[in-house]
């Protein structure tokens, strides 16, 4: 997708804090960080949102938990961290690529705002 801000940040048209790569994702720091640490977890494959996804994404999206989980250890998010994954308007998307937010460091509330 051309005109995505996510394929481009894949791509390293747009510049972004790499956290993390490989063959299927890529993880980056958040440009407005919500905790003192906030990575976005993408899929290379452009896929709009969660709800964009299709059976034959099933393992790609499990990959990503995965992925995500990994990163929180690496990140030393021992004390527990929060996967958000903001779908359509109602959810709060602002960027139709699929991402995982990874947020840690700081205790979290609930409900969500
Ligand atoms: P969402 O609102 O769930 O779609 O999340 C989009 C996230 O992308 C927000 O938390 C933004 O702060 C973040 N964001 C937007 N542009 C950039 C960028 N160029 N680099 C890193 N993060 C970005
Ligand atoms: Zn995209």
């Amino acid at each position: 997708m051309s005109d995505c801000l996510f394929c481009k940040i894949v791509s390293g048209a747009i510049p972004s804090k790499k956290v993390y790569e490989d063959e299927t994702s890529y993880a980056f720091s958040d440009i407005h960080p919500q905790a003192p640490t906030h990575v976005l977890l993408v899929p290379r494959k452009h896929i709009a949102s969660l709800d964009h996804a299709d059976a034959a994404d099933t393992a790609l999206l499990g990959e990503l938990m995965a992925t995500a989980t990994k990163l929180a250890a690496t990140l030393g998010l021992g004390k527990g961290y929060r996967v958000v994954i903001n779908t359509g308007a109602d959810g709060g998307q602002t960027v139709d690529h699929l991402h995982l937010h990874l947020l840690g460091g700081r205790a979290m509330s609930w409900p969500p705002g």
